[in-house]
């Protein structure tokens, strides 16, 4: 089994209320040239978690710490001028939360981070994610949240 440091939350930076799923985002990511979609679990609007990329698969989601994390992103993140915004539903809210439970059951080591978290250019190589607001993703202080799940 690969070795989890990090469970790291994203946002799809899709406009609130849209309903968007993990085949939508495998079809993105797909357009992008990469293998298929890039995280592994996706959390829609009405609270259900689809299975992305399977967790024994490196991600494609973090720069500089694929190798060592899982990623799970919700629907929604930006407001209607396309704005970052926590955009959660309270299903997704309570979903996401369930789901980061059982991850660090299953990886107690993990610690949960958002993706604003990382630096952008942690290897110097130059290169900023191109596929979503690396900045504000997930669109509110993931770290925070889930500070008391990791102690
Ligand atoms: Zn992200």
């Amino acid at each position: 089994m690969r070795k989890i440091d990090y469970l790291v939350v994203h946002c799809s930076a899709t406009v609130e209320g849209k309903h968007f799923t993990a085949e939508d985002i495998d079809r993105w990511h797909k357009q992008r040239g990469w293998s298929g979609i890039g995280y592994h679990y996706v959390i829609l609007l009405d609270g259900t978690v689809q299975e992305g990329r399977p967790e024994a698969k490196i991600g494609a989601h973090v720069k500089g710490y694929n190798k060592n994390s899982i990623g799970v992103c919700y629907i929604g993140g930006l407001s209607k001028d396309k704005a970052p915004k926590d955009t959660r539903t309270p299903a997704q809210k309570a979903a996401l939360e369930q789901l980061l439970i059982d991850l660090k059951d299953k990886y107690p080591n993990a610690e949960i981070r958002g993706h604003r978290d990382f630096s952008k250019d942690l290897n110097g190589n130059g290169v900023i994610e191109p596929f979503e607001f690396s900045k504000a993703c997930p669109s509110y202080n993931a770290y925070q949240e889930y500070k008391d799940l990791c102690s």
